[in-house]
């Protein structure tokens, strides 16, 4: 499936560091790896036999990497809350997440995440950290998602979220999977060779809603060498639980309990202090910033500047809105201006440091061997065209403020996955978006009539 693909007439963003724009230029796909890239005239008259695809002077660039997502969140969307609104976070998840969650089969798993690939394609996110929850149908429900990412052609990083919430027995179900789906990628990475496009990763709800006794089962069941990937301080109330549950803040209690390390992820970190950042930082863990989910559900805005500066590895998710992450930069940038009433805040340069470097450090520990998230000899083949034409100079050193001001998903006409080319002119390939949008409204049918009888007004 991996034959060699020759793309010219390309002006590669390269996002190596320091990052490059190279006008007029060619890539060497194979083996699901960029095999050579070179001014576009070398290459087309050395590799005369090989297909080829124009890209017709668009810019070339790195597929875009989405550190944290929720796929099964996809049919919260028109969703009626009944009854009032939630004023809080936790009525949110009590009248939103939590019975929707339950109200999930196998069918809506299957088709929650395809919907979410079909959107990734679209708009040119090629890797995406999904974070799982489907309380009524937990054993297999990774492997259902894997299937839909295989499918789709993309990568993802994948894992069920533990929580106390639904009894011992469901958090011993989450324990499960989470386990059975490590062992099983572990064994498909070492005998693919590096081509896996599913890793997994150990998947925790929120301090809020686990015990000492389930975080401290998670972490002896843990296979050496795994990461946990857990909500953290997303609002005040995960502080006072901790704090009334523990004598002591979130990221403290996780410390102690062994959960954070360089392959943890920490998602949202709004409410930590002084204290818990340098703990972060220390221990080389990562934290994700949500910035559209942090607005949507008014939890506030993490000090993720300070973090930053404080040597945390802090990266760029979307927290299952929409698959556009050029969307999470704009809100990036702007948000932390409109909070801190300074707009000096939140420079592209961080953003791009988020979105680019440390998001593509955190995906490439998951998928080892050969780099990813750049354009060089050696990398992983994921790649986007972006239709666009600057009517100011474009430079390299520039480059984040166009992203943030100029560029635009709807740019996006072709994606490229391990070599594979999943949409090319706008039309998709693999997937059938009206067939599984079809589909996907038949399950969410049902899912919301089961949402119906679980909530209470
Ligand atoms: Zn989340």
């Amino acid at each position: 499936m991996n034959s060699d693909l020759l793309i010219t007439n390309a002006n590669l963003i390269t996002w190596e560091d320091p990052n490059r724009i190279l006008d007029g230029y060619a890539l060497l796909l194979r083996d699901g790896l960029i095999q050579e890239l070179a001014p576009s005239h070398e290459l087309e008259t050395r590799y005369l036999e090989v297909e080829r695809l124009d890209a017709r002077g668009q810019y070339v660039m790195p597929g875009n990497i989405c550190a944290h997502t929720h796929f099964y969140g996809a049919f919260a969307r028109g969703l009626a809350i009944p009854g009032a609104a939630p004023d809080a976070f936790p009525q949110i998840l009590k009248k939103l997440w939590w019975p929707l969650d339950l109200a999930l089969d196998e069918e809506a798993v299957r088709y929650s995440t395809l919907v979410c690939l079909v959107d990734a394609i679209r708009h040119g996110t090629t890797t995406l950290l999904d974070h799982h929850a489907s309380p009524n149908a937990i054993p297999g429900s990774l492997d259902i998602i894997a299937e839909a990412v295989e499918q789709a052609g993309l990568r993802a990083v994948l894992c069920y979220e533990v929580t106390d919430r639904n009894g011992k027995a469901g958090a011993q179900a989450g324990i499960a999977e989470n386990l059975r789906f490590i062992k099983k990628c572990q064994q498909e990475q070492g005998k693919g060779g590096g081509k896996a496009r599913v890793a997994a990763t150990f998947g925790l709800h929120a301090s809020l809603t686990l015990s000492d006794e389930t975080l401290q089962a998670c972490r002896e069941a843990a296979p050496q060498g795994t990461g946990f990937h857990i909500h953290v301080a997303e609002a005040e109330v995960d502080q006072y639980d901790s704090l009334a549950k523990a004598g002591e803040r979130v990221v403290d209690r996780l410390h102690r309990l062994g959960i954070l390390g360089p392959d943890s992820i920490c998602v949202h970190a709004v409410h930590v202090d002084a204290k818990e950042i340098n703990l972060l930082a220390e221990t080389g863990t990562w934290v994700t910033h949500q910035p559209r989910s942090n607005m949507n559900n008014a939890v506030g805005i993490g000090e993720v500047e300070s973090m930053l500066r404080a040597g945390v590895r802090v990266g760029l998710g979307n927290d299952g809105f929409s698959n556009a992450m050029w969307e999470e930069w704009k809100a990036a940038y702007l948000v932390h201006k409109v909070w801190q009433h300074d707009p000096r805040r939140m420079s592209a340069l961080d953003v791009a440091q988020m979105a680019i470097y440390n998001n593509s450090a955190l995906a490439g520990r998951f998928f080892p061997g050969s780099p990813l998230g750049v354009l060089q000899a050696g990398a992983r083949a994921d790649l986007i065209f972006v239709d666009y034409h600057p009517f100011t100079p474009l430079t390299f050193g520039n480059l984040p403020w166009h992203i943030v001001f100029g560029f635009h998903e709807s740019m996006i006409t072709t994606t490229i996955a391990a070599g594979e080319v999943l949409m090319k002119d706008r039309q998709l390939l693999k997937l059938d978006e009206a067939a599984i949008a079809a589909r996907a409204r038949q399950a969410a049918t049902r899912v919301w009539a089961r949402y119906r009888a679980n909530v209470k007004e």
